[in-house]
């Protein structure tokens, strides 16, 4: 670590060195990282406590290696949430594309895109993941990614409960304070408003399901996916996603 900052640049894509950084934290933590499945050679984490009493967080990133903020974002938030992490049920999935992560690639080493994969066709880790996660209850669900072609941050909003609120708002104000909203009337290909969008059913990638459509019929009641733009400095936009993820568990506790 250099003073103040929480990884050098040149671990950025090195998963072996964030790894190491989960296994402390389930050391001091006490919630178990265990292996879900093999891909690409690579071991795939999940983070997931014990505590089952009450709906979850899921927390996931890393499913485009390309994609770096999300993963380390991920850790730090999860670094300071120690007390936290005793209390609620948290399923967390700190890097989905290991091999991706390691290569700075978007899709695995089959070149598959893993965020089309959650429904049909499902690979090991998709279907590791669902899984995992069958008969537990998810409150919140935030999965972080990046855009190399984005003026600013923005957020897809998946609730399966029709919300109009202005929560995703408050999550992008949350990360205005370090970097711009991508404020496009179309990111995409979609609608968006005030860096907000909201896909329709109809809309969806017709190359495969995603991971938060996976999370929607799971039955998770609020669903975002995070967007930093990867072309802004990564110190700063791992702050802003944890800016963000802050905001957005802070709202359910
Ligand atoms: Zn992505």
């Amino acid at each position: 670590m250099v003073d103040g900052t929480i990884f050098e640049y040149k671990a950025a894509h090195d998963y072996f060195v964030l790894i190491s950084r989960w296994k402390r934290l389930a050391r001091l933590s006490g919630v178990p990282l265990k292996k879900i499945c093999e891909a690409d050679g690579y071991p795939v984490y999940g983070f997931i406590s014990e505590v089952f009493d009450s709906r979850g967080i899921y927390l996931s990133s890393g499913i485009h290696g390309d994609e770096p903020a999300g993963a380390w974002a991920l850790l730090e938030w999860t670094e300071s949430k120690m007390e936290l992490l005793r209390l609620r049920p948290f399923f967390i999935f700190p890097c989905l594309n290991p091999w991706g992560f390691n290569e700075n690639s978007r899709c695995d080493r089959q070149n598959i895109d893993l965020n089309r994969r959650w429904l049909n066709s499902k690979t090991i880790t998709t279907k590791a993941v669902s899984e995992k996660m069958e008969n537990l209850r998810v409150l919140l669900a935030v999965n972080l990614h990046e855009d190399y072609d984005a003026n600013g941050i923005y957020l897809y909003e998946a609730s399966a409960g029709k919300k109009r609120d202005c929560f995703a708002n408050e999550i992008l104000n949350a990360g205005k304070e370090l970097m711009p909203i991508d404020t496009r009337k179309k990111i995409e290909g979609r609608w968006s408003r005030d860096g907000v969008i909201r896909p329709h059913a109809n809309s969806l990638p017709k190359e495969g399901t995603p991971e938060a459509v996976f999370l929607q019929k799971q039955g998770a009641e609020r669903i975002f996916v995070f967007e930093t733009p990867s072309e802004y400095d990564l110190h700063l936009r791992v702050k802003t996603q944890v800016n963000m993820l802050e905001r957005a568990v802070s709202e359910i506790l």
